[in-house]
């Protein structure tokens, strides 16, 4: 049984992250989405709400499931019983981060592999802090995030507005 771990913030997730989903769920028999805690990036979801939106999302594909996380990565993989960790890249940015914490995690357990894997490129410009950028300013976001996840946003930031 070969169990990738695919952890983030999901602060909503995208079509971009959907992406990579359907990517290593046709590679590994089970893939885990752990939506981090990260109380630090102060998300616009609650851990519960980023979840459940991932659930929803997911809920077709039989060999994926959602879980929620905190503390350091590499424990929640030992506990799960993961053989490796996927991440996306998007672009030449987002390698200098993603090289650190795939080493930094071999440090900490060289069992663990990091997988890296590349969305559609239609997605590569998308990113969750994009999406949300867009929807505060009332772009359309359709095609970036499942419906239910633009349904979500548009709640959240209305109710915002109203304050
Ligand atoms: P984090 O806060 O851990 O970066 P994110 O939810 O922003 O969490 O992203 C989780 C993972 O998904 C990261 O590896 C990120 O590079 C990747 N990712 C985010 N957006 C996309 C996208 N549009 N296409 C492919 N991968 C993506």
């Amino acid at each position: 049984m070969r169990t990738v771990i695919y952890p983030g913030s999901f602060d909503p997730l995208t079509n971009g992250h959907l992406d990579v989903v359907h990517r290593a769920a046709r590679l590994f028999d089970k893939v885990i989405v752990a939506v981090a805690q990260n109380e630090t990036k102060q998300p616009l979801f609650s851990l519960q709400e980023r979840v459940a939106l991932v659930k929803e999302s997911i809920a077709h594909l039989s060999n994926v499931e959602a879980d929620t996380f905190d503390g350091l990565l590499v424990n929640y993989v030992e506990k799960r019983g993961g053989q490796a960790v996927v991440r996306g890249l998007r672009a030449v940015s987002d390698f200098e981060f993603e090289f650190q914490l795939a080493l930094m995690n071999r440090k900490l357990n060289e069992r663990i592999e990091t997988i890296f894997m590349m969305p559609k490129e239609t997605y590569t410009f998308l990113s969750s802090r994009m999406v949300k950028e867009i929807a505060r300013l009332g772009g359309d976001i359709s095609s970036f995030v499942p419906a239910h996840v633009q349904k979500a946003l548009h709640e959240r930031l209305n109710r915002k507005e109203v304050k």
